[in-house]
């Protein structure tokens, strides 16, 4: 099959000699080699015709292959630092493709903190097909290394973790998986390749949900597996192209017009961020604020050695429960709703919102609990987000 074979050809991402932010910009072909287009078109077709038996123009059918959709793909890569990203339909479509690797018996090892629905479509969904899973403290490696079983294939972890903030040190749970002859498969969400490449530092499978930083403009719902080395490549594009979860041209387009802002976005949300998270720990009102960007935070040593940048993802806990609830009717700017990463800025309830399908003991273990906010600091005024947020607090508390 051409689109297979095309598809399994990957890019060799040492190859280009741009730097990351020019190639968020420019895409992977820079321009569209037929026509000069600058914006890269939208190949709106379903299926490709063939010259001729045995022959092909690269393409068969959108599900397995796609112009629009391959220039994403190749962008990702580059940016990553992989030779093939393979662009879904969401994170959890990526998430789960990538599960389909294991088999009925096989064991890994997960982050305690991981995103909600990541975290129902493993203990919820691939249990049922005899995947079994260990949610661990990847800041505590001894207890990861006591948790490995003869029938370990894999960790995955988020890094920082949502909604904790918690850093693992990508390289040393690297090491440790592969003394074990486990993978490492980072979901890197929360600070993309603009901050963090996870293959720099020994993992061996990426994710992501797009939707989030990549896209930035809280518009597209979309999700990436990034992959390092060929054998693993046939493995995952095979799973990807049976499954069907493959991103649609349009949307493809609209995350390749996202990137090129990646890193003016990611820097401004930073500079917020660091503004908010020194304000929110004043505030009379706030007990604790967790930001990877704090030189308080307790990894931040570890951060600054493996990753370029901070992000922009604060999570705190205000004083009484009826606080936290008078923050989400009161905020007005900032908007009460799930996900994360774009432009407007969002607070979150992970007790009922992101978190809701996690079991009680488990989120009291993280410190989930009716006091505890997330907030997506996106491209406002810093000025005009933190008078937001002092407003919204001022309600009485109790
Ligand atoms: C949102 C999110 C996901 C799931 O991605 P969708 O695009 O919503 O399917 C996975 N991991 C993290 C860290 C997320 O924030």
């Amino acid at each position: 099959m051409a689109a297979q074979i095309d598809g399994l050809l990957g890019i060799d991402p040492t190859a280009c000699r741009w730097r990351p932010e020019t190639v968020a910009v420019h895409g992977y072909q820079g321009r569209e080699p037929r026509t000069g287009a600058v914006s890269y078109p939208i190949y709106q077709s379903a299926t490709f015709a063939h010259p001729a038996l045995n022959e092909t123009t690269g393409y068969a059918y959108s599900r397995c292959g796609n112009p629009t959709v391959l220039e994403l793909e190749n962008t990702i890569a580059q940016l990553e630092g992989g030779i093939k990203a393979l662009a879904f339909a969401s994170g959890l479509a990526a998430v789960s493709t990538v599960l389909k690797s294991f088999v009925a018996g096989d064991h890994l090892i997960v982050s305690l903190d991981l995103y909600g629905g990541t975290y129902r479509l493993f203990n919820d969904v691939y249990t049922r097909y005899g995947v079994e899973f260990s949610f661990i403290d990847f800041t505590d490696l001894a207890a990861v290394e006591q948790a490995i079983r003869p029938n370990t294939r894999a960790f995955f972890v988020e890094t920082p973790t949502n909604p904790t903030m918690s850093v693992v040190d990508l390289r040393a749970t690297a090491d440790l998986a592969h003394a074990h002859g486990a993978l490492l498969v980072v979901d890197n969400t929360f600070l993309t390749p603009y901050f963090q490449r996870p293959f720099d530092h020994g993992a061996d499978l990426v994710v992501y949900s797009g939707t989030k930083y990549l896209c930035g403009h809280n518009d597209v719902i979309c999700g990436f597996a990034v992959i390092k080395d060929a054998a693993l490549l046939e493995r995952v594009f095979m799973d990807y192209m049976s499954e069907g979860a493959a991103l649609a041209p349009f949307e493809a387009w609209l995350m390749l017009r996202s990137l090129k802002t990646l890193g003016v976005r990611l820097e401004r949300q930073q500079r917020n961020a660091l503004e908010l998270c020194r304000h929110l720990k004043s505030h009379p009102h706030v007990t604790d604020v967790h930001y990877v960007g704090d030189s308080d935070h307790p990894q931040y040593d570890v951060s600054c050695r493996q990753t370029t940048g901070f992000g922009a993802m604060i999570s705190f806990n205000v004083d009484t429960p009826e606080r936290a609830h008078a923050v989400l009717e009161r905020v007005e700017l900032i908007a009460f709703a799930e996900s994360l990463g774009g432009c407007e800025s969002l607070v979150t309830y992970p007790l009922v919102q992101t978190h809701g399908s996690m079991p009680k003991g488990l989120r009291d273990r993280l410190g989930i609990g009716e006091r505890f906010l997330r907030l997506s600091v996106g491209l406002e005024d810093a000025g005009d987000l933190i008078a937001d947020l002092d407003h919204a607090l001022a309600s009485p508390g109790r």
